[in-house]
């Protein structure tokens, strides 16, 4: 066949070199190409930009199994003919057409449109749209989970030939190692985004799943539900069956999960054995049900713990429903997380909305969060004095936060910072006052007494935090103690419920406190299960009775109690203190006992010792 119009060599030269930098320039972009589209769309449009003798690009992406191909992206004036175009169709056109051939080889594949009889089938479309010469690249390896194709079509058969397939060869293996790395970038991402052992969304990933659905139910005012979904005494199931099964435990449920669900609904690992589940496009109601079928279709599941055992679970789920139940994502998760601490206050395998109490909880939480913020959280003073003489021997410092409305007590409170666990805020934000209180008192010369503050497991669960008092303590206190201090001012109250985990950790935690020279105090002393025990395990220094204890004075049984411990503390060292003395007939019979100190009403109450007036 004649061609018509041969390429002159100047005129070769000319589209080598427009055809290289428009390459380059493609090739300049790769790095930032996100994507396998995002590296070839360029490269057609570079080509088809840098002569008009290429009339054509097109690409293709997909699966490597992939059979049948339609051009996914087509430029330049051709563009008709390739917008018609579909390979492999059939038999036939499966074994001719040139770009399957270069998806198979991996190698260019060029084929000239009147001679090559693999253009068959499309050479009277080509060459009505005056496509003389095509050349095929493939893109992506065999094994990859995507392949590309991309085909170049040129004016003049022996165009390829004369330029030289070098430049195009060139920049295939440049966009071949762009699409490694962002493939490889993609799994990464995948790796980032999925939990290792349920293949479930990661805590990150369903976060940022819920605030692009939450900005999407927001807009078109569709109501939404979260399920908070924990699985019950799970410690059993890690202790007796080891946590190989544990963990396939937590895969099933996930599992279970995941089939019961629909596919629009999202479901991800929000912690240890804890799961959250997005029910796009659900009411109440609606989200009450399907929790109800996971409980018990979780409550039926027989999970496999080794080859022949068994063993069951069940799951407490907590129920939020937007909006009724938040406005925000985090009023949301907070309820649902109350939802979940009462179905298993309430028995376990349960499905619970919060209750009016709970979402009191959460509101006397959010003032407390408020007031730890913006410093509103102060300690009020109460004395305790030694019941011998009445002088004041220590003060305890109490929690107290100040609104518009008045002053709230520890109580009011208390219950919400547990559950929040916000109690190592709390702790850390009274003592870091107290510390500087008593620098002050010392510098003014005032006398030397105790300061008692309350610590929770909590705080002690925060090395940071612990350390940072530690810290403060040695900044301020050390100035105003001489070095024969070897007591310091401060006394550590903690309660006998603390021990009930792990004791040797809290002993463990304890440890630098101590060695600094502050004491302990045993609080609420009476009040639970008081086993003696306790008071061997640790150094204290103070034994502080709970004031149902204190009252039972009045009875002979209660005195004689009372008149035990106090033998106790002589015996093991420590000093005992009354706590919630209410009047003289109890303070006198309690100093006829022996009891060391006491504190109360009777005393003096709580009061604030700078600025503020009584508590
Ligand atoms: P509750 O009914 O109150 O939820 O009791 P529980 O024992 O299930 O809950 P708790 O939160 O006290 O204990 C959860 C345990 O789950 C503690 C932790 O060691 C264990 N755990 C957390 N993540 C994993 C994990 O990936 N695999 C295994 N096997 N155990 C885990
Ligand atoms: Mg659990
Ligand atoms: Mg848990």
């Amino acid at each position: 066949m004649t061609v018509a119009n041969p390429l002159a060599d100047a005129t070769v030269q000319a589209e080598r070199e427009a055809l290289t930098a428009a390459l380059l320039q493609a090739a300049a972009h790769l790095a930032q190409g996100q994507d396998a589209e995002g590296i070839l769309r360029p490269f057609c449009e570079a080509l088809v930009a840098a002569s008009r003798h290429i009339r054509l690009a097109w690409m293709w992406l997909g699966a490597p199994d992939t059979t049948i191909i339609r051009p996914a992206y087509v430029v330049g004036p051709a563009h008709e003919y390739a917008q018609a175009l579909v390979l492999g169709a059939d038999e036939a056109t499966r074994s001719l057409s040139p770009g399957l051939r270069a998806l198979a080889n991996g190698r260019p594949v060029m084929a000239t449109v009147r001679s090559d009889p693999t253009f068959a089938p499309w050479r009277a479309e080509a060459l009505r749209h005056g496509l003389e010469v095509s050349v095929s690249f493939s893109f992506g390896e065999a094994n990859d989970n995507q392949r590309g194709l991309v085909a170049i079509y040129a004016d003049q058969a022996d165009y390829f030939t004369r330029l030289g397939l070098n430049p195009f060869v060139a920049f295939q293996h440049l966009a071949q190692v762009a699409l490694t790395q962002a493939a490889l970038r993609e799994r990464l991402n995948t790796l980032a985004t999925l939990d290792s052992l349920t293949g479930l969304l990661n805590r990150g990933a369903m976060q940022a799943a819920l605030e692009g659905h939450h900005a999407q139910a927001q807009c078109q005012r569709q109501a939404y539900c979260l399920l908070l979904l924990d699985i019950d005494r799970f410690k059993l199931i890690n202790d007796g069956y080891g946590h190989v099964v544990g963990d396939n435990v937590i895969r099933d449920v996930g599992k279970v999960l995941q089939e019961m669900l629909r596919p629009e609904d999202r479901v991800g690992r929000w912690g240890g054995e804890e799961f959250l589940c997005l029910l796009p496009g659900t009411d109440c109601a609606t989200g009450n049900r399907v929790a109800e079928d996971l409980r018990a279709r979780i409550m039926d599941h027989t999970f496999p713990a080794g080859t022949v055992r068994t063993v069951r679970a069940t799951v407490s789920q907590g129920l939020a429903c937007f909006p009724t139940d938040g406005r925000n994502i985090e009023e949301l998760l907070n309820h649902a997380d109350m939802g979940l601490y009462e179905a298993k206050r309430d028995g376990r395998n349960r499905v619970a909305r919060a209750s009016d109490r709970g979402r009191s909880l959460f509101a006397t939480a959010q003032q407390l969060e408020a007031a730890l913020t913006s410093g509103q959280v102060r300690p009020a003073y109460q004395p305790i004095i030694a019941l011998s003489d009445g002088h004041i021997m220590a003060k305890e410092a109490l929690a107290r936060i100040i609104t518009p409305e008045g002053v709230l007590e520890t109580e009011h409170f208390i219950e919400a910072a547990d559950r929040f666990q916000w109690l190592h805020r709390l702790d850390h934000d009274m003592i870091g006052q107290v510390i500087e209180h008593c620098a002050a008192e010392r510098k003014a010369r005032r006398p030397r007494i105790a300061y008692f503050v309350n610590v929770s497991i909590d705080l002690l669960h925060h090395a940071e935090r612990v350390q940072d008092l530690l810290d403060r303590i040695t900044r301020t206190t050390m100035p105003c103690c001489t070095d024969t201090d070897a007591e310091k001012p401060l006394v550590i109250e903690i309660t006998e419920r603390q021990f009930l985990g792990d004791f040797d950790a809290v002993r463990r935690t304890l440890a630098p406190f101590l060695a600094f020279g502050i004491r302990l105090a045993l609080d609420d002393f009476g009040s639970g299960y008081s086993s003696f025990r306790y008071l061997t395990e640790l150094p204290f220094a103070f034994v502080k009775l709970d004031r149902g204890l204190v009252k039972r004075v009045r009875t002979a049984q209660g005195r004689r109690i009372l008149r035990g411990l106090q033998d106790l503390a002589g015996d093991l060292g420590f000093r005992t203190i009354a706590e919630g003395v209410e009047d003289e007939d109890c303070a006198d019979a309690l100093a006829a006992i022996g009891i060391d100190w006491a504190q109360g009403h009777y005393f003096a109450a709580p009061r604030f010792e700078d600025t503020h007036e009584t508590g």
